[in-house]
């Protein structure tokens, strides 16, 4: 694996820059060191950028070089997990968490406008059902909302009216909602990036970490140089490979992006006229929108662990022509994968370490909104405000049996679990 390169996706090949920081190098200090340069560490660095703290983020490859610059770029509101809360901890706090639920959208669009970044944000969303439980989780959703006075236009579509926006027959129904939305998420993270260092940030990219000494400042080492800080946050997800602690309470599952060439106006008329994104509610799912340039981003998990585009082309073409059978034979420009964290109980991680140690990880999917707000409620917690941190630390994460020797023939097994479960 290059270092200096991205995976080989549509996102690399459009960015608006190649971001080209120093990797560190020699004995460094700052208040905070954050590991990792995706969503949750650029959020993080961010958000205590903006509030004076002088932050060192050190990342192993490049800014969105995980899960954070290859996703669909579907910012999906709702904080993964609700079911488990709602079951083991009670009403009051699954309406704490659903008073969280879009705020991570706030946080980007406030970014967006202020830093004037150019990452294709585009409202408009919908969540399709396959089958009647679905519906009913649907008409469940409607009307939290209703009830929480959403401020954006949500609507339950009929059969045809799911059919007139995808131009598939393949669901009964769907939830339109214009307050999620979807964008470019490796020009988001680059564009935040960019924010971050215009505060005085320091970013080191090729520069992975290979130890994090405990103690009153703890101290992040790589090859050629290190970090001492009052506080240190991992943020390195999916992705992360230090703390064998953090590896054992979720599964990295992976997920595949095809990009077709762009599609012509009648193909986009046809398949998508009101370019929306869209997401079905399988835990092997699939999900799809266009991209500014009028590709059809589809992504979907799969029972495959490798990264040979033409194995996702392949598999994903078969899932295109089943919705879309003119465009069994478009050209795929662009096939890649990526690794996403799945806790147990899917409730986003967030908690410590040791007293200055912090982490943040687990989004199961839902990550472009939550990662926002994961960011602003570690750079509280650094400012000793705990309220919202302490919430997601009261969810006690599980321990994935055997995480530790895991390989990816298990994480296989896991996805065609879930298919099973999926289809009954
Ligand atoms: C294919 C795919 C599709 C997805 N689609 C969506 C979607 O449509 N909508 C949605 O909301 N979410 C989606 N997600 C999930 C979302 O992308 C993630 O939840 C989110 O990006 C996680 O951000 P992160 O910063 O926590 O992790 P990452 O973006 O993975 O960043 C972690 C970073 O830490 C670095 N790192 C790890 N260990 C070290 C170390 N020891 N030293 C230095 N650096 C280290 C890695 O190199 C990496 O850059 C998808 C994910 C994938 C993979």
């Amino acid at each position: 694996m290059n270092p200096q390169a991205h995976t080989g996706s549509y996102y690399a090949a459009s960015a608006n820059e190649a971001t080209a920081f120093a990797p560190l190098r020699g004995e460094q200090s700052a208040d905070v060191c954050v590991i990792g340069a995706g969503f949750t560490g650029i959020s993080t660095a961010l958000h205590l950028a903006e509030r004076g703290y002088n932050v060192h983020v050190v990342e192993a490859h490049k800014v969105g070089w995980g899960a954070s610059g290859r996703n669909g770029g579907q910012m999906i509101g709702g904080i993964a997990g609700e079911k488990h809360i709602a079951k083991h901890h009670g009403r009051d706090i699954e309406d704490l968490f659903g008073e969280l639920r879009w705020a991570g959208h706030n946080i980007i669009r406030e970014r967006v406008e202020t830093y004037n970044i150019d990452c294709d944000l585009k409202y408009g969303y919908v969540d399709v059902a396959i089958k009647e439980r679905h519906m009913r989780d649907i008409h469940y959703d409607y009307e939290r909302l209703q009830k929480a006075n959403f401020p954006h236009e949500v609507r339950i579509l009929s059969r045809e009216e799911t059919r007139a926006v995808t131009g598939t027959d393949a669901y009964i129904g769907a939830l339109l909602n214009m307050g999620n939305g979807h964008l470019h998420p490796l020009n988001l993270c680059i564009g935040e990036a960019n924010a971050a260092v215009s505060l005085g940030t320091t970013i080191y990219e090729q520069s992975p970490v290979v130890e994090i000494q405990r103690g009153d400042r703890p101290r992040v080492v790589t090859e050629n140089g290190a970090v001492s800080a009052d506080a240190v946050v991992i943020a390195g997800n999916a992705y992360h490979y230090l703390e064998r602690q953090l590896r054992g309470i979720m599964f990295p599952v992976n997920s595949f992006i095809v990009a077709t060439e762009p599609l012509s106006d009648a193909i986009v008329a046809a398949i998508n006229p009101q370019d929306l994104a869209i997401c079905d509610p399988n835990f092997v799912l699939e999900y799809y929108r266009l991209s500014a340039d009028k590709r059809l981003l589809f992504g979907g998990r799969l029972n495959y662990f490798g990264d040979d585009p033409k194995v996702i082309e392949a598999k994903h073409r078969r899932k295109i022509a089943r919705h879309y059978p003119q465009l069994a034979n478009v050209r795929i420009d662009y096939a890649w994968g990526g690794s996403i964290g799945v806790p147990i109980t899917r409730v986003p991680q967030l908690g410590r370490l040791a007293p200055n140690i912090f982490y943040c990880q687990g989004y199961s999917g839902h990550g472009v909104n939550v990662t926002h707000l994961a960011g602003q409620i570690m750079a509280d917690a650094i400012g000793g405000t705990l309220e919202r941190f302490d919430l997601f630390a009261s969810v006690k994460p599980l321990v994935v049996p055997f995480a530790h020797t895991f390989n990816t023939p298990m994480v296989a097994l896991g996805v065609l679990y879930y298919q099973v479960k999926d289809r009954l």
